[in-house]
């Protein structure tokens, strides 16, 4: 199958009634007839469904649908895309071990990841992650290297070929964030990664009306190795899959960050129109990018998709489909940036991305407001930045928007 025929009947099972659509299951618990058939099912020895927190017929065919979007072998849902993050990092590290980080991430994941220090575990956050810098930083504690495939709101873009290799090199865990890309543009699997992390609640869902996220697991030999002693017992039982095993047994249930099964829903309605969205999205935000950078009261503007861009030959080796829909850009002060924001009427003021509604955002007074001035310059934010995430309108529409909004400044 190709892409958009697997965003809508990718691992689907046929509903004994003929719905389809996927039913929600919305039942915390499932009856069996015979105590046999539950204790089978609730020490893994057969199929079938116990609890909802440990998994659900409505979760689990979006876990699927992703699973084969992704290309992954697995995919396991949780009930956000910091969930996803917490429950894959925290599945793989133990105390005194370290993570590489790129200093550009997603505001939230920085935080998620710095306050590992009570557990004793360290964050290298790198301004750049490339071969020389991954090589000066790798221990024989670095147990995860943690990326964004397009950083948000840096949007840098990472170098993932070279990136795997030499985490590969090294038995380290190359775990990526596709939320800005997603598999539109890219399957990260196909690149050496080995779990692919998504906020669903983005552009997978499409319209904002749900939160999730979801870790799709691409198999990896590396944790029978000696560095990961605590797979030990999961790499002899389910071999390459370790990692989703030991997550379903450990972390995922003890956590129980669930996705809900409405929520899966409306993933699975979302993400069959995807491709349509992702193609118009980048198309939107190219257009927005060229007006905006033709405009002598923008200061400068940052998309990958644009010659001027210092990511844009590696943004053609990997996107040639597009730079997805987010972009930022200077206007010279706070006080212009303000003006601007509060002149548009088209645009929505809100902290999100990926809907199909133009979204804006001043991140250094919002998202990253508790960030320091330093961590806001490694992260791509400044005083007079602003946020565009680009919708599905006519972009027409858009741009006279923009054009309303420059005036006043
Ligand atoms: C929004 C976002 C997250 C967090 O996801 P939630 O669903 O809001 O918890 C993680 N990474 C990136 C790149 C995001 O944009």
């Amino acid at each position: 199958m190709n892409f958009n025929t697997r965003l809508i009947h990718g691992n689907h099972k046929v509903d004994s009634a003929g719905a389809t659509n996927t039913p929600i299951y919305l039942s915390n618990a499932f009856a069996h007839d015979s105590a046999e058939k539950l204790e089978g099912i609730m020490s893994g020895t057969s199929m079938g469904f116990a609890y909802t927190r440990i998994s659900n017929p409505t979760v689990n065919s979006f876990e699927r649908r992703m699973a084969s979007i992704e290309g992954g072998q697995v995919a396991t849902s949780a009930a956000s895309g910091m969930s996803a993050i917490y429950l894959a990092v925290m599945n793989i590290l133990e105390t005194g071990d370290e993570i590489i980080a790129s200093s550009g991430l997603y505001g939230g994941t920085y935080t998620l990841l710095t306050n590992l220090k009570s557990f004793g575990i360290n964050v290298k956050f790198l301004g750049t992650i490339d071969e020389a810098s991954l090589k000066a930083n790798i221990t024989d504690k670095t147990k995860i290297v943690f990326g964004e495939t397009i950083g948000n709101p840096k949007l840098d873009v990472l170098d993932i070929d070279l990136v795997a290799k030499v985490c590969t090199d090294n038995n380290v865990i190359f775990i990526v964030d596709s939320t800005i890309t997603t598999p539109y543009l890219i399957n990260p699997l196909k690149h050496g990664v080995d779990l692919v992390i998504h906020s669903t609640s983005k552009y997978i869902n499409g319209t904002s009306n749900s939160i999730g996220g979801i870790i799709v697991d691409g198999g990896s030999s590396k944790y029978k190795s000696d560095k990961f002693k605590n797979f030990k017992d999961y790499t002899k039982k389910f071999g390459k899959l370790a990692f989703t095993a030991k997550l379903k047994a450990t972390i995922g249930k003890d956590l129980g960050a669930a996705l809900s099964p409405l929520s899966a829903f409306l993933n699975l309605t979302g993400v069959e129109t995807l491709g349509l969205r992702m193609c118009q999205h980048c198309k939107n935000a190219k257009a927005v990018a060229e007006f905006l950078e033709s405009n002598e009261k923008i200061v400068s503007v940052n998309y990958p998709g644009l010659k001027s861009s210092k990511y844009y030959g590696i943004a053609q080796k990997y996107y040639k489909d597009g730079a997805s829909g987010i972009l930022t850009f200077r206007l010279g002060s706070k006080e212009n940036a303000f003006k601007f924001v509060n002149e548009l009427k088209l645009v929505k003021n809100l902290t999100n991305i990926g809907d199909t509604k133009t979204i804006i955002i001043h991140p250094s007074s919002t998202i990253c407001v508790t960030n320091t001035e330093e961590e806001k310059e490694n992260m791509g934010v400044y005083d007079d930045l602003l946020r565009l995430s680009v919708g599905i309108e006519d972009v027409e529409d858009i741009i006279n928007d923009i054009k309303g909004a420059i005036k006043v400044i």
